[in-house]
């Protein structure tokens, strides 16, 4: 006997990429930035005391909204923080989408959209991006004509790392009639001669919602902390309403705000990584790994099936070696790798095996 729902029973859960548990395995899998947290925000995890746990944590995370909007240039009826970015992603569902309406996305993208809409028994509208990775032009009218009242579109755009510019975003915005999430979980990484920033924008589309997380930029994935810019329309029934109460626990408000106050140096990890990403580009395309130009903290790397025995094949033998990659085992991604720009000796790691492997 069986007591789920219907369509908890015929749905399937997320599958993460693997962690294993050789702490000296070379983890370029799960686009973590690879560099620690700071001093002064490890710091502020020791001051949590016996008295912080034993009381409830500040209800609203107001100081942390604060934090936040005063870094956006916002106010704090803007803001909404979230247990993680993924958290985020369920409430803009259980707020904006009646059960079972159905959720628009570009495809392919992060596999956790399509298990939250099933989750609300929603069907997924999936419109396929382009040979470059970007949305086709009529993208926001087939999801209007589906009747896609919310619609998620990570940028840079995973798993490939491509950038959608300012304005291309602001067009999609006003042209669909229902909420547009745009997912910036590696916005952090974007070059700032890019000059990259969405923010400005909830101030002219009432239904634009910006999701930002302190997992990668801020290399605290373990920590669960993200947020929500958007119109304070929009935010307001998130932070009042369908949000748990006390969603957010005191450690994740103490070391966030600390995480916020030292951004300098989250900024000096994410310069390190860009440039890293462009010598990991370099090298693997000299390999005939090819890459598409990203502007995240990873690479998705073409592999040839002539080279290493394919993708697939070349994922099984890294893994061996004990480093990991991300191989997606579907249409259009099966013949590539994604892969995590690490720290210069974990990347030097891995392109002495693919020499290696590749015979090169
Ligand atoms: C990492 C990530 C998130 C948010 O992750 P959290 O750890 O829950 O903050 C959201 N979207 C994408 C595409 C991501 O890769």
């Amino acid at each position: 006997m069986s007591y789920e729902r219907d369509n908890i029973r015929r749905m399937s859960g997320y599958t993460p990429g693997e962690q294993p548990d050789n702490l000296q395995a070379v983890k370029l899998n799960t686009n973590e930035n690879p560099y620690p947290p700071p001093e002064p925000v490890l710091a502020s995890l020791q001051a949590i005391t016996g008295e912080h746990l034993r009381r409830y944590p500040p209800p609203t995370s107001a100081a942390l909204r604060e934090a936040a909007a005063a870094l956006h240039n916002v106010t704090a009826q803007n803001i909404v923080t979230t247990n993680g970015g993924d958290e985020l992603l369920r409430l803009a569902i259980t707020t904006f989408v009646e059960p079972g309406e159905p959720i628009g996305i570009a495809h392919p993208s992060y596999s956790l959209y399509p298990v939250l809409a099933a989750i609300n028994g929603s069907p997924i509208v999936r419109v396929p991006l382009d040979e470059a990775w970007r949305p086709p032009s009529d993208f926001a009218t087939q999801l209007n004509r589906a009747g896609v009242n919310l619609t998620f579109l990570v940028n840079p755009h995973a798993p490939s790392g491509t950038l959608l510019d300012v304005e291309t975003i602001s067009s999609i915005a006003r042209a669909l009639q229902g909420v547009l999430l745009v997912d910036e979980a590696y916005v952090d990484f974007v070059d700032p001669a890019c000059g990259h920033d969405l923010i400005a924008l909830i101030h002219e589309h009432d239904n634009l919602l910006v999701l930002r997380t302190f997992s990668k930029g801020y290399s605290l994935a373990g920590l669960r902390l993200g947020y929500g810019i958007g119109a304070a329309g929009l935010i307001d029934p998130i932070a009042t309403k369908t949000r748990d109460s006390y969603n957010l626990d005191v450690i994740a408000q103490y070391v966030g705000l600390a995480a916020l106050a030292h951004r300098e140096y989250a900024a000096q990890t994410w310069e390190a990584v860009r440039g890293e990403r462009a010598r990991l580009a370099a090298t693997l395309d000299k390999l005939g790994l090819a890459c598409v130009p990203s502007e995240s903290n990873f690479l998705l790397a073409r592999v040839p099936d002539t080279l290493g025995g394919g993708a697939s094949a070349l994922y099984q033998a890294l893994k061996a070696r004990a480093i990991f990659v991300r191989h997606f085992d579907q249409p259009r991604l099966d013949d590539q790798l994604r892969i995590t720009v690490g720290t210069p000796p974990e990347n030097e790691t891995l392109l002495d095996a693919l020499h290696d492997l590749l015979d090169r």
